[in-house]
């Protein structure tokens, strides 16, 4: 017994990049990603061995240094490295650009990258996040659209890999100042709303990160109100001018929760010790500062 647990343990320890990539496979199939998203390992070897994982939102220059400070050799991103697709990657004319430099630095500093990106969002437990938290009822996944003779139609057959949102009813009355209320203090922030407060609202769709997509199809489906991460001004008129309300947390609050789901994928598949994964907790991007007080607001 005790020599099995020795030999457990010694497994344990000898986690690949690849076997990292596989354990989040069995959670959020890479298969299930966009067409064209760059998913899985973007940059490094998988065949060396892991010393540490850093799992956050953005593959940035800061968790590059961060991931150095904690001696992690792979960071585990949501949204992937972007690259630039003309043909040159070299370091004279890239010095100032995003994400060429997130890219040289991570080569430099050999930390692998892997990105997880719509493969979680279209997962079943990413697309109900929000709808749980707000205590709605469930009604299902959001239909996706297809145009054809320049006439949008709603899917008949959804796979498991179609859907960005998911379809809620409010158990009881509710108006929309209540429910974006309910959805500040859940996401701990303030957010931003479009439509009248008064308007009462039956038919809810959840979305995370960009919404802005998924108006048309939520109002194929006769909600009442779009949750998700941000629209965008032009999408947001749009929407209103059609009877759609909105409510935006900031897309790196609707979408902070996947980290988690990726870190405990992770966790649950690949048999990694917890002191080796390191999970980031806020997005410090962006900060407001109000008006009146010119003092920086959470
Ligand atoms: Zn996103």
């Amino acid at each position: 017994m005790l020599m099995m647990t020795t030999i457990m343990t010694k497994a344990r320890t000898k986690i690949s990049i690849l076997d990292i990539l596989e354990a989040i496979d069995k959670s959020f199939p890479f298969a299930h990603a966009a067409d064209g998203d760059s998913v899985g390992l973007l940059v490094g070897d998988g065949k060396l061995q892991v010393t540490g994982i850093l799992i956050c939102l953005d593959p940035s220059l800061e968790a590059i240094v961060r991931a150095q400070e904690l001696g992690a050799n792979l960071i585990v991103s949501h949204h992937p490295i972007r690259f630039n697709s003309n043909g040159y990657f070299n370091t004279t004319c890239m010095a100032n650009t995003y994400p060429e430099r997130v890219l040289a630095a991570a080569l430099s500093a050999r930390i692998a990258v892997i990105a997880a990106h719509t493969n979680v969002d279209v997962a079943q437990v990413a697309r109900c996040h929000w709808g749980d938290r707000l205590g709605l009822e469930r009604v299902g996944p959001l239909s996706s659209i297809t145009t054809e003779f320049g006439i949008p139609r709603q899917k008949d057959v959804l796979t498991d890999a179609d859907p960005y949102g998911e379809v809620w009813s409010a158990a009881c009355a509710l108006s929309l100042d209540q429910l974006a209320t309910r959805v500040a203090g859940q996401a701990g922030c303030s957010v931003k709303v479009y439509g009248d407060g008064q308007t009462m609202i039956k038919n809810i769709v959840t979305a995370t990160g960009s919404g802005g997509g998924r108006i048309p199809e939520a109002l194929m489906a006769d909600a009442d109100v779009i949750i998700s991460g941000e629209f965008g001004y032009h999408a947001a008129l749009a929407a209103v001018e059609s009877g759609l309300c909105l409510i935006e947390m900031g897309h790196d609050v609707s979408e902070l929760p996947l980290v988690q789901m990726i870190a405990d994928a992770i966790s649950l598949h690949s048999g990694i010790g917890e002191e080796l994964l390191h999970r980031e907790k806020r997005s410090e991007l962006w900060r407001s500062i109000s008006a009146d007080t010119g003092s920086a607001q959470d």
